[in-house]
């Protein structure tokens, strides 16, 4: 499924293998899941991927080589020799490539990746269970991370990241008061089942003061009504890589050392971190499958926030 354009549909067509350079390995793809950055690369949020392009970092295949299973993230490359890369922020590399955005990802049959950037997946999940783990759940186990030892935790957006995040936080011993879209009765319920002790919408207050907030959706001014209901000391964290502007506030929300900080990116031992974690605990995830055909479909009800969980790309 290729994007030849930001804002228009992704198009089906026949394209060749491709072919793996050194050190990258040829994948035979099963399932990727889709993640709110590939909406925003079509929706022209994000500038300049490269152009024909294929989506997709939640990828999980069969490296055609060895036969094993393997999962490819969104950070693609890394130069290794950057200031942030000798300081262990690979994360922050001026020159890194991603997996569906600067590289050619997996809304397709089969793709290539650099061997060095893949992870061995836990064996007792399924394809499709796995793919939501590959973003959704490392990127967002990095957010969970900058909460430090907070012990109520808001979650503002309930998707993707949220249901498997409420799962390891519930696990930790914290408290996850998770906020929806005003009178999302469906979304609420979603999160109590997944391990939310109190749900509501964005618009009410907690019960409690929170020791950290983690905004999952895309929506600025959330980060001032996080700010509100934050207990002293507290940090609020921007887990997505787009947000609509953040409108200005007035100093004492932030005052009393509460902090504002957002989340960029990967590094492999957070990978390496986070699947660790996903083989002691049994992590489920609702999925909305979807055929490699209907990616335009996905896509559309991610925008419309229809989907209840993850969509994944069932391709084989
Ligand atoms: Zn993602
Ligand atoms: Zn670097």
């Amino acid at each position: 499924m290729i994007l030849h354009r930001q804002r228009e549909p992704l198009v089906l067509e026949n394209v060749p293998e491709p072919q793996p350079k050194p050190g990258e390995v040829l994948i035979r793809i099963d399932a990727c899941a889709v993640c709110r950055t590939d909406l925003h690369v079509v929706d022209r949020e994000l500038a300049e991927p490269r152009l024909p392009l294929i989506l997709g970092h939640q990828i999980v295949g069969t490296d055609v080589a060895s036969g094993k299973r393997i999962g490819v993230p969104w950070l693609a490359w890394t130069d290794g020799v950057c200031r942030y890369c000798t300081s262990g922020r690979e994360n922050l590399c001026d020159r890194a490539r991603f997996t569906g955005y600067t590289a050619d990802g997996g809304y397709a049959e089969y793709c290539t990746a650099d061997a060095r950037y893949c992870f061995a997946l836990p064996d007792d999940y399924t394809a499709e269970e796995a793919a939501p783990l590959l973003c959704a759940g490392l990127i967002g186990y990095r957010a969970f991370r900058m909460a430090g030892d907070a012990r109520r935790i808001g979650f503002y957006g309930f998707g993707s990241s949220a249901q498997i995040l409420a799962q390891v936080a519930q696990a930790d011993g914290r408290e996850v008061y998770a906020f929806t879209r005003d009178g999302d009765k469906t979304g609420q319920e979603f999160a109590r089942k997944m391990g939310a002790i109190w749900a509501g919408g964005s618009g009410g207050a907690p019960p409690e003061q929170l020791d950290a907030a983690i905004i999952f959706a895309p929506v600025g001014p959330l980060v001032v009504t996080a700010l509100q209901h934050l207990a002293k000391g507290g940090v609020v964290i921007c887990a997505g890589i787009h947000m609509s502007n953040i409108p200005s506030f007035p100093y004492e929300l932030l005052w009393s050392e509460r902090s504002i900080r957002s989340v960029a990116n990967l590094t492999r031992r957070d990978g390496e971190e986070f699947f660790e974690r996903a083989r002691r605990m049994r992590i489920v995830t609702q999925r909305q499958l979807f055929t490699l055909e209907q990616a335009n479909a996905a896509l559309n009800a991610l925008r419309a926030g229809e989907i209840t969980g993850t969509a994944v790309l069932r391709i084989r």
